[in-house]
């Protein structure tokens, strides 16, 4: 087995992915070590049936029980998907309350599923909803935009909100040509006119022609049931500074065929590309079993497959790296025999998403002193980690639609993520707002994200609410079926110092190593600022129902994401408030895990060099999402990818 190669990356999913792909295309010989299995599409599947399963139909065992010793859910049932590791297996573990039988509130540990995004080649582009918006240009510079507001901030009691606040080492414009090559390869449809980030750069890296839809695929037909959110973002754009119109978000979901990745439509019976075909309504939360949703493995990897350059080690999972002077010398690595192995690789980049990462990082420091110190010079590792400010409105529109027919969305606007929004309303960053069709498609899905329970603990929202038994139920689903629609922003979280990742002190994975450990509150400005936007969310529902039904009563304490107690009296349908509100409120990931090892120009205030080079390592990189010193005014995928691309560039340079 060859154990030598030019790069080792350790991650397949957003961060990882792009690297190869442009590495091994310019005859680098480059290894994938991924944790998780290959899971294959039908298309390149003998017999046409993929490798994917319906966890729901899949988890049909006997209930799994937490036996983590030591925290405050032990005993407690839990769900697992098949694309995720298991909660006993190897939890993550984060610091939450607990109540006490008086009432009280005790700080508590708990073993939860949260900051995993996915485990299988692709990693969390394997399951995720695809919507693929860039960062606009005030996003990577919060810092010198702060410095320079005109309107104090809100709800900053201490003065602290921008202590953490870095801008990035890089520019938009500098990203912005990444930004175009990770559109192009991964497979995007979409729309760019009325986004407020400029788009420059055409195919191929030649100058663009302005605003215009050259980087991604045409979009689908919207779903009717997004009408009322197109209506309340055009009515919400014209209350708002700029009267900045809604556009169709990008969604990385092919459209047409897509030459970078070979990937082809389904054929219809007249031979013509089936458009519709993607209109699965499994894009969010599920595996495409068509290979249409661009996860990194059909975009970027699979066409890897053949060239010699090119090698793939899914079921391995890396324990730790050793170095000598500075340079990683060896990646360790179990293979899927449980055989201790280790490679070599000039260049070793991880991507193993933030906690992972920060965790593997740690761990290989535990092994090695000297590795310890060096990669935690600054005090940093682990630290400003973030996720995102995220929630919105859900609301009962009249009439009932067939969801089942959807992308994840179909409308956004970035009203509310312009400069002259943030002087006006004192905050210190901005969101993207969008519309989310495909949520609730189906009756096992309304069930699924109900009381704002899902991931670990998806069934505990009836669980615990006889009212939803038997009738109670049937007039659930009946009432609610086909109407609901939910507005949802993506928010900048407050970068804290102290909001971080450890290793646990006790608890251990199934191969004795220490768990990752996520401490993490949010700031009093993030909770105005959630607030703030879930109220804009709310009022994009309301208008956009009213410019169509007028008397359609809209407006009551129906809350969704608070209490769902209504006893089958359907007094009301508009619900917001974030889920930052929900029972486990202090970890909740909205899947986006980011930070703990930012970049930066100061050796003293940043883990990583502007490249995302580890300081004090001549060859190690780190590209996944803990690169970010800020989250980002929207989901940050597509920039975890651009960034990768412009780190692939650079190390392309040292080879
Ligand atoms: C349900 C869901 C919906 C989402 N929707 C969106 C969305 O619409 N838009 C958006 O922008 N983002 C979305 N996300 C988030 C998105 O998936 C992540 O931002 C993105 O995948 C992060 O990229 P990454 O490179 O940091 O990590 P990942 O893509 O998760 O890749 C990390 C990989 O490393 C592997 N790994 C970890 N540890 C080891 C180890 N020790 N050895 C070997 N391999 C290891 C993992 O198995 C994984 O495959 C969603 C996520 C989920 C789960």
């Amino acid at each position: 087995m060859i154990d030598k190669f030019d790069v080792v990356i350790i991650g397949s999913g957003a961060g990882g992915a792009p690297i190869a792909r442009q590495l091994v295309e310019k005859g680098k010989s480059v290894l994938v070590l991924e944790k998780g299995p290959l899971l294959r599409p039908s298309y390149q599947v003998p017999g046409e049936r993929s490798d994917f399963r319906r966890d729901e139909v899949y988890a049909s065992g006997t209930e799994k029980i937490l036996r983590v010793p030591g925290v405050a859910n032990v005993g407690e049932s839990y769900y697992s998907s098949h694309a995720e590791p298991d909660i006993n297996d190897e939890p993550h573990v984060y610091r939450g309350v607990k109540k006490l039988p008086d009432g009280s509130e005790v700080p508590a540990d708990y073993a939860t599923i949260e900051g995993y995004t996915a485990q299988l080649v692709g990693g969390g582009t394997q399951l995720y909803g695809g919507v693929s918006l860039r960062f606009t240009p005030t996003d990577l510079r919060l810092k010198s935009f702060n410095a320079g507001r005109r309107t104090p901030l809100q709800d900053d009691p201490n003065g602290d909100a921008l202590a953490g606040v870095r801008d990035w080492p890089v520019t938009y414009d500098e990203l912005e040509p990444y930004y175009a090559l990770a559109e192009e390869l991964v497979g995007i449809n979409g729309q760019t006119k009325n986004q407020v980030k400029p788009f420059r750069t055409g195919p191929g890296g030649t100058p663009g022609p302005g605003p215009s839809d050259y980087c991604y695929q045409r979009p689908l037909d919207p779903n009717p049931i997004s009408a009322f959110a197109h209506a309340g973002m055009v009515a919400l754009g014209q209350r708002l500074p700029g009267n900045i119109e809604p556009y169709r978000p990008p969604l990385a979901v092919i459209t047409e065929d897509h030459a970078p990745s070979g990937r082809r439509l389904p054929r219809a019976k007249n031979g013509q590309p089936d458009r519709e075909a993607a209109k699965t309504s499994y894009v969010n939360r599920y595996g495409d079993p068509l290979g249409l949703k661009s996860n990194t493995w059909v975009s970027l990897l699979s066409p890897l497959e053949g060239n010699p350059n090119f090698t793939l080690r899914p079921n391995c999972v890396v324990t730790h790296l050793t170095s000598t002077e500075g340079r990683v010398s060896r990646v360790h690595y179990f293979d899927p025999g449980g055989v201790r192995r280790t490679v070599e690789g000039k260049l070793v980049v991880v991507a193993c998403s933030a906690v992972e990462s920060v965790r593997l990082l740690m761990l290989s420091g535990q092994e090695d002193p000297a590795f310890a110190t060096r990669i935690n010079s600054s005090g940093l590792l682990g630290r400003y980690f973030l996720t995102h400010c995220f929630g919105g409105a859900r609301a009962l529109v009249p009439g009932r639609y067939d969801k089942s027919k959807a992308l994840d969305a179909d409308w956004a606007t970035d009203c509310c993520g312009t400069d002259e929004f943030l002087e006006a309303n004192g905050l210190w960053a901005g969101a993207a707002i969008y519309n989310n069709t495909s949520d609730q498609a189906l009756p096992l899905s309304l069930f699924r994200t109900h009381g704002s329970t899902d991931l670990d603990t998806l069934w505990k929202g009836f669980m615990y609410k006889p009212q939803m038994r038997a009738n109670g139920f049937i007039n659930f689903l009946d009432y609610e079926f086909g109407r609901g629609l939910s507005v949802s922003f993506m928010a900048n979280q407050v970068p804290q110092r102290d909001n971080r990742v450890e290793l646990h002190p006790t608890v251990k994975d199934k191969w004795g190593r220490p768990v990752a450990y996520v401490l993490k509150t949010w700031h009093p400005h993030d909770v105005y600022l959630m607030k703030l936007m879930a109220d804009q969310c709310a009022e994009i529902l309301r208008l956009g129902v009213a410019s169509s039904h007028p008397t359609y009563d809209i407006a009551s304490d129906y809350d969704l994401n608070r209490k769902y107690d209504r006893n089958n009296e359907y007094g009301g349908s508009l619900g917001s408030g974030g889920v930052y509100q929900a029972e486990n409120a202090l970890a909740r990931m909205a899947n986006h895990i980011l930070g703990g090892a930012r970049f930066g120009t100061d050796p003293t205030d940043s883990v990583l060099d502007p490249n995302c080079r580890a300081w004090e390592f001549d060859n190690l990189y780190v590209t996944d999402g803990s690169f970010m010193p800020t989250s980002g005014g929207a989901n940050p995928t597509l920039t975890i990818q651009a960034n990768a691309l412009r780190v692939a560039a650079h190390l392309l340079k040292r080879l």
